[in-house]
């Protein structure tokens, strides 16, 4: 039989090679941005036609190409940034497999234009589906623009492929945005459809960051730099109060390169731990210079993952780092604060201070008519008053969902309650109350325990209240010293406009102070707050995040929202009072077995159940 295996042309194997390179557009335009970046450009602009489907065009000041060189860019394994295998462990430039270009121009038509420094005349190059179709000389000024049109002409399965505009041009911004940070002294400027979306000069990281993602930033980044022999970690972190459910601020350079890193995000993460939900991310931005030759980076053709040689190094100095700064910032560390982590300053240094708070926080949380009512009565009481109308006693086969089925009767729901209940007797104590790991409340009963989720149980008080705010338009307000000014986006704004009649209901008085912004005057006055910019728009990032996830109507999420943002929160400290009034507040509740997430806010452990366990 004849000889089968023919090497493929050179257009074919570029295009295979372009499948993975180029995925979408924002892949292209990060190739060209770092092409310019690597060109030692000072000032690189940026045109989107159509979400980059149209048009992706790079335009920079840097060295340029001579005519040769032009024409080599395109050919596969063409680079001008490595000779030899040595290069690849000291590789210091963002490129170096020389595919990026000859890909491009596989899927696309490609014009380039590049002229050097102390020439007269550049070069032009028209290219489609890696066929040149012109070349010429062209006058011009030093640098080189790539303009890269209709990606996927010639491969229309994968044109289809692309996802809608918005989605195309998020993945753009966000690449755009990765190198932006990375090189802040270099001026970008990103067009989309002749509008301006950004315009950067060069500056310092942090305005870089604040340029980027919002006025909002200013005060809420905190250094965060680590030399050690082995990495050095320069950046900065969010404040905790910064911190946001979605993922996607988030951004760690290695050697000025953009990797993702589920294990070094997690270094973070573990760092404000106790400081921020579980479920929330802090923002960072985090640069790790580590010498070339402790690091491979040729694992991934996009190159976002990198190996490490010594990984868990970098975890420990990451993770001490970011301690550091939250520590050297009076952001409190994790076991030693006794306020919403929201509003984390340093107490411990100022004990009159801390006690001053904490008489207010206490005051505000549970100096309600109910909590009176519910501590001097003893909780103990109000619980056993529900219990004994349901007569649990339960048998030794269903002790396991005993705990989980029973349902408590109220004061606020009489319906199953005894007298006891709403007339306790005087002079009782109430059980001993305890925290584990500060996040449950223990209680003891004559007859048991209680365990409380302490987060849930709150917010399913607060929710409650807030409900009933909401119903009768009677929150009351605080008035603010130094009625913060809130910029919002659009959208946003909109949004405040919407539901003024309920935020006005819960105790908020805000009011139109110009074009997308808000004044606020007043916040509800049972809420323990240091910063009520932060509760404001906090409470309005909750509210779009339930609105997205649970499409509830807006009174349910607004008493949710403000419940989530105002509770105590898991790994706060709680004193004995502060423990009873919970409980207490607990039983008091219209429905106080439930989260308004659908968690439960206590178990009861019973002497059955715990006869149970020592097979009695
Ligand atoms: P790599 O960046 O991996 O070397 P590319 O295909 O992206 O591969 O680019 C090939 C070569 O073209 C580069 O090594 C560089 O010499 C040259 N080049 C590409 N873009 C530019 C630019 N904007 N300015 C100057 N030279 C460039
Ligand atoms: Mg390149």
């Amino acid at each position: 039989m004849d000889d089968v295996i023919q090497l493929l042309p050179d257009a074919i194997a570029n295009q295979i090679a372009a499948g993975e390179v180029v995925q979408r557009p924002a892949s292209a335009l990060k190739e060209l941005l770092e092409n310019a970046v690597d060109a030692g450009a000072t000032h690189v602009q940026v045109v989107i036609k159509d979400a980059g489907k149209q048009l992706i065009q790079v335009i920079d000041n840097g060295k340029g190409m001579s005519q040769t060189d032009a024409r080599m860019s395109f050919e596969r394994h063409a680079t001008s940034k490595i000779r030899t295998s040595k290069d690849l462990f000291s590789i210091r430039t963002f490129g170096f497999r020389g595919e990026a270009l000859a890909s491009i121009a596989a899927v696309a038509q490609v014009e380039l234009k590049t002229q050097q420094a102390d020439k007269d005349l550049g070069t032009m190059i028209q290219i489609e589906g890696s066929e040149v179709k012109k070349q010429e000389p062209f006058a011009g000024k030093q640098g080189t623009s790539v303009a890269m049109k209709n990606l996927f002409f010639n491969v229309p399965a994968r044109r289809n492929f692309l996802k809608s505009n918005p989605v195309e041009m998020k993945h753009i911004v966000e690449e755009f945005q990765r190198v932006a940070l990375s090189y802040s002294e270099i001026a970008f400027t990103l067009f989309q459809q002749d509008l301006e979306v950004y315009s950067l000069t060069p500056s310092k990281l942090s305005q870089r960051i604040v340029s980027l993602f919002g006025k909002s930033y200013q005060e809420n980044l905190i250094p965060c730099e680590e030399v050690t022999p082995h990495v050095t970690i320069k950046g900065y972190v969010g404040k905790p109060e910064s911190a946001k459910k979605t993922r996607g601020d988030q951004f760690f350079f290695v050697n000025n390169r953009y990797i993702k890193s589920n294990y070094l995000h997690h270094a973070v993460n573990s760092a404000f731990s106790g400081l921020i939900q579980p479920d929330q991310a802090p923002f960072y931005v985090l640069f790790l210079d580590i010498d070339p030759k402790h690091i491979d980076i040729n694992v991934h053709p996009t190159k976002t993952e990198i190996k490490f040689d010594d990984e868990r190094t970098i975890y420990a100095v990451i993770r001490s780092a970011v301690k550091q700064s939250l520590g050297a910032h009076h952001v409190v560390p994790s076991l030693d604060f006794s306020l919403d982590v929201n509003f984390n300053e340093k107490w411990d240094n100022d004990p009159e201070k801390k006690a001053q708070v904490d008489r207010e926080y206490s005051y505000k949380s549970f100096n309600t008519p109910e909590f009176k009512q519910a501590s001097t009565s003893g909780w103990e009481r109000l619980f056993e008053g529900g219990q004994s109308s349901i007569s649990p006693s339960p048998t030794r086969e269903k002790q396991g969902e005993e705990s989980e089925v029973l349902t408590f009767s109220s004061k606020a729901n009489p319906q199953g309650g005894n007298d006891s209940f709403s007339r306790p007797k005087s002079g009782e104590e109430s059980g001993t109350t305890f925290q584990v790991e500060l996040n449950y409340v223990v209680a003891q009963m004559s007859s048991g325990f209680l365990i409380l989720d302490q987060q849930t149980a709150h917010e399913r008080i607060l929710y409650e209240r807030y409900i009933n705010q909401l119903k009768l338009a009677q929150g009351t307000s605080q008035q603010c010293l130094f009625p913060p000014i809130v910029n919002l986006a659009a959208s946003d704004f909109a949004l405040v406009i919407d539901i003024m009649p309920e935020l006005h209901s819960l105790g908020f008085v805000v009011s139109e102070f110009g074009k997308n912004t808000v004044i606020v005057n007043g916040v509800p006055a049972d809420v323990p707050i240091k910063n009520e910019k932060d509760l404001f728009e906090g409470l309005l990032e909750q509210f779009k995040h339930f609105k997205n996830e649970l499409s509830l109507d807006t009174r349910e999420n607004l008493a949710r929202s403000l419940a989530r943002k105002s509770s105590l929160k898991r790994g706060q400290k709680l004193n004995s009072q502060e423990m009873e009034t919970l409980v207490g507040q607990l039983f008091a509740c219209q429905n106080p077995n439930y989260g308004f997430g659908g968690n439960k806010t206590f178990v009861k452990l019973d002497i059955n159940s715990i006869h149970s366990f020592f097979g009695k």
